[in-house]
């Protein structure tokens, strides 16, 4: 089974990613996975994206394909695939399907896990820290005990994290939303496109994904 999961920041893809993993008995390949491991093992292209990002520059489309393109060429690849964080643009999905045509495959599903962006919102931006012990908390998934007082130090002052603040996650959600409505758009007319709603518990995603498998 040869699946790509899609969907904005916050919407569930890593939880769902390990779930499927397990399930299928297919690796998980996430683009932040891959190149730790083709810098970590030192292979040409991992040294080569390892040049740009020291330089603070983005990798170019050629060395993540390519990278990709290794890392799909594995054992562990070959009876299936869960593809999360690439394809990222059209032209990365265009590279994909050429590598895996070179091998007589195709992507069988792409699996798109929607959640409404005031509810991507509320997940991203709800984390905050003490700032007195540093222990943190959500306003939904782990608020304190008693509202405004931190469990484990009594202290009441919090603050968030750059990343955590609504602008920035905004920012985040908004430039994502362009590329993944894009790829939807791309892999609709192949008619592989699973939707998803995102917005259920994490055990009912999962339920309505199997389903989907079956
Ligand atoms: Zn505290």
């Amino acid at each position: 089974m040869n699946l790509f999961l899609l969907g904005l920041p916050g919407a569930g893809k890593g939880t769902q990613a390990t779930r499927i993993a397990e399930t299928y008995g297919i690796p998980h390949i996430s683009t932040g996975d891959m190149f730790r491991a083709a810098m970590k093992n030192g292979t040409p292209l991992g040294k080569e994206a390892k040049s740009y990002m020291d330089a603070g520059n983005l990798v170019p489309d050629e060395v993540t394909n390519g990278i990709v393109r290794e890392r799909l060429s594995e054992t562990d690849a070959q009876n299936g695939f869960l593809l999360d964080g690439y394809p990222r643009t059209l032209n990365q999905a265009n590279a994909l399907k050429e590598a895996l045509s070179s091998s007589g495959r195709s992507l069988d599903a792409v699996l798109y896990i929607k959640v409404n962006k005031d509810i991507l919102m509320e997940r991203l931006t709800g984390r905050f820290i003490c700032a007195t012990c540093g222990a943190t908390y959500h306003k939904l998934f782990n608020p304190p005990k008693v509202e405004g007082t931190c469990d484990v130090c009594g202290g009441h002052d919090f603050y968030q994290r750059e990343d955590d603040k609504p602008e920035t996650v905004e920012k985040r959600i908004d430039v994502n939303e362009a590329q993944t409505e894009e790829l939807a758009a791309y892999y609709e007319e192949t008619g592989i496109v699973k939707e998803i709603n995102g917005e259920q518990d994490p055990d009912s995603v999962f339920e309505d994904i199997r389903n989907i498998l079956k």
